[in-house]
């Protein structure tokens, strides 16, 4: 799953947020981890039909959860069961510090779905001693723990202590550092008793050299030595993972009854039969279905599908989403993709670059109404799939932005100190906290929606001419029209943005990343190399420069600390157009030297001072690096009959309660 292009910029959205949204999305922050929860907006608005499709999706995406800690180390699950027994339980003291130390490795644990970090991949170090750990396990009732046959508590305590304590044994999750054996040093459970080396020959006799029509060679299935022979476990119904598989089938088979199309159906039925059987062309067969389906109100993902955490790239976690259309976000942009050619025929450029008719991209924004499997509880902004390359070229993607986890994001990190630290005066701490979101939603769609497709190239010019900077220029070319219309009389009469202050807003903001906040992403010495962050690089830097001699946008100090101020916000505006001409310009000519110097003079480089006081100012301000969520609950209503009559939502505020519950009520392995 590639994060898209809207969903690129993070950092950047940790700005913008708007004060009159009331929902409180803060659940709860733990060591290097921020909980929160999401929105579900218009939930209540959906139909009846369309409600329940959305349930029965969503416990699909439930069901299959063990199926990722498993995935994620052999003896995760174990592991679990035993911390879940002792939360519910432990008859001792719970007030300790040992135990305290105890719940936050337990958190620690059920947001990585595993003993080790979800992004750095080290086994976690618990807070308390062995010595505790048996304690624990001693004041906790046999009966609660997952013994197996025979075993006794001391047993389970001997067998998980050095698995938990060892430092040396299982240290990373999946290890890709050249000259070892990634499977060997890989914590990970896709591979029992192989060496890499037979995993390769194990799969190199099943590839087709030419195949245009590729499968994705042993994407469902652990690969172990059986009486010395090496062999797949596929999981599928009646094999690896079936007990898990077949819940998972249930409720896909329920969603088929409340589907809104025959297309729905038909695709729910490829993918069960994908499910059972483990046939992978079947996995073609359902990704071709479902990306055919372009645009649903209600859609999902559900399947092995994300190669990142096999060290061999080979074998899918499980994930699963449930999302339907954003009504507000497509009625904007339907708005602007209607106005399409009004923004091409004003747009600042040559009018021989313009073009004569133009189609906007209308992009489609979601909302999420339940995560599953990889996607929980971190989740992604964007997701674009299927992954396979030649479903992608021949039959298409699709891509999707997750608007209420964005403004989950936006709006939670209102009041942690980043804006105030940042900004140059009250005001417009003020402006960021009224239009930020809003101002940032539509950027990214005027961005998305007719950034990227207006102009064109002049005739004869070669469309790889830009080369290594096509990819900056284009970003550039695509936000540079977005920031000179968000300040045009349009936006207002067009009822995108409700005063000009919110135009404003999006300038702040912008400059204030481009110049200053942008490179907390980069170590020090380093230079900018991501092409959206050139991009906001160059522009700033190049209307900054351009607009030096009257004072339109200023760089000054107080108190040692740097700080943007934008004295003129239409002198920058019209900057802004000239930049946006000399861009399309050097596409629609495929002049490689001029877009060159742009990206080089303005996007690239860093002034090491100032890059070690934002990020001395950065890390004072403590922000967690990682985000996860909690879901919301959807409770089913039924009528004396049993018959279905809403599917209501309830928010929760509780990540450890709802790890035990999923516990309780999802684990099948
Ligand atoms: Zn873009």
């Amino acid at each position: 799953m590639t994060v898209i292009c809207r969903g690129t910029s993070r950092n950047d959205r940790i700005i913008s947020s708007e004060v009159k949204d009331n929902f409180d999305y803060f659940v709860e922050q733990f060591d290097d981890i921020r909980i929160l929860k999401y929105k579900l907006p218009g939930f209540e608005t959906l139909s009846l039909q369309q409600k329940e499709y959305i349930y029965y999706l969503s416990q699909a995406s439930l069901m299959g959860r063990d199926i990722l800690w498993d995935q994620n180390f052999r003896y995760n699950l174990l592991i679990r069961k035993t911390l879940e027994a002792i939360i519910g339980n432990y008859t001792g003291d719970k007030e300790t510090t040992d135990y305290i130390a105890f719940l936050l490795y337990t958190k620690k644990v059920f947001f990585a779905n595993g003993i080790h970090h979800h992004y750095s991949n080290d086994k976690f170090k618990p807070g308390f001693n062995a010595g505790f750990f048996a304690k624990l396990i001693n004041g906790t009732k046999g009966e609660k723990l997952p013994l197996s046959k025979g075993q006794s508590s001391d047993q389970l305590t001997a067998f998980l202590t050095p698995i938990l304590f060892d430092e040396k044994l299982f240290p990373r999750k999946v290890e890709q550092k050249s000259g070892v054996d990634m499977i060997a040093e890989s914590a990970s459970n896709f591979y029992e008793g192989v060496k890499q080396k037979e995993v390769e020959e194990f799969y190199a006799h099943k590839t087709i050299p030419d195949d245009p029509h590729p499968i994705s060679i042993g994407l469902n299935s652990r690969v172990v030595k059986i009486n010395g022979k090496v062999t797949e476990e596929v999981y599928k119904s009646g094999g690896k993972y079936g007990a898990a598989i077949n819940k998972i089938i249930q409720w896909l088979e329920k969603a088929i009854n409340a589907a809104e199309t025959d297309k729905q159906k038909d695709e729910l039925q490829i993918l069960i039969e994908y499910y059972k059987t483990g046939d992978l062309k079947k996995w073609d067969e359902y990704n071709i279905a479902w990306v055919s389906n372009t645009a649903p109100m209600v859609d999902y993902i559900n399947g092995f599908i994300e190669i990142y955490e096999d060290p061999m790239g080979m074998k899918a976690t499980w994930e699963a989403i449930v999302d339907y259309t954003d009504l507000e976000a497509t009625r904007r942009t339907k708005i602007i993709t209607d106005n399409a050619q009004w923004f091409e025929d004003h747009s600042p450029i040559h009018p021989k670059y313009r073009k004569e008719k133009v189609k906007g991209v209308a992009a489609r924004v979601i909302n999420i109404a339940m995560l599953g499997g990889d996607c929980y509880p971190a989740s992604p902004l964007g997701i674009n799939l299927p992954n396979a390359n030649w479903i992608r070229k021949e039959v298409g993607s699709k891509s999707v932005a997750l608007a209420n986890i964005t403004k989950a994001y936006d709006v939670a990190s209102r009041g942690n100190g980043f804006l105030e630290e940042f900004a140059s005066d009250q005001a417009e701490v003020e402006r960021i906290k009224k239009y930020g979101s809003i101002s940032d939603a539509l950027h990214t769609d005027l961005h998305e929606c007719v950034g990227h497709a207006s102009g064109k190239l002049a005739n004869g010019t070669d469309p790889n001419a830009l080369k290594n900077y096509a990819s900056p220029l284009e970003e550039a070319r695509a936000d540079l029209f977005a920031l000179y219309y968000i300040m045009d009389r349009k936006m207002t009469d067009l009822g995108l943005l409700p005063v000009e202050d919110a135009a404003k807003a999006s300038y702040d903001a912008y400059l204030r990343n481009g110049l200053l906040t942008q490179i907390v992403r980069i170590k020090p010495g380093k230079d900018i190399e991501e092409a959206h962050m050139r991009n906001r690089s160059a522009i700033s830097h190049w209307v900054y420069e351009k607009g030096k001699t009257g004072n339109v946008v200023e760089l000054f100090k107080y108190n040692g600390k740097s700080y943007v101020k934008i004295n003129d916000y239409h002198k920058l505006r019209s900057l802004l157009g000239e930049l946006l001409g000399e861009i399309q310009r050097i596409k629609s000519e495929g002049d490689y030297e001029a877009g060159k110097r742009i990206i080089e003079d303005f996007g690239v480089k860093i002034d090491q001072n100032l890059h070690a006081e934002i990020l001395t100012r950065y890390e004072k301000l403590n922000l967690a690096p990682y985000t996860g969520f909690v879901n919301p609950d959807l409770i089913p209503v039924y009528d004396s009959d049993g018959r279905m009559t809403d599917v209501v939502v309830e928010y929760v505020n509780n990540f450890l309660g709802q790890m035990l519950e999923y516990g309780k009520n999802y684990s099948f392995l």
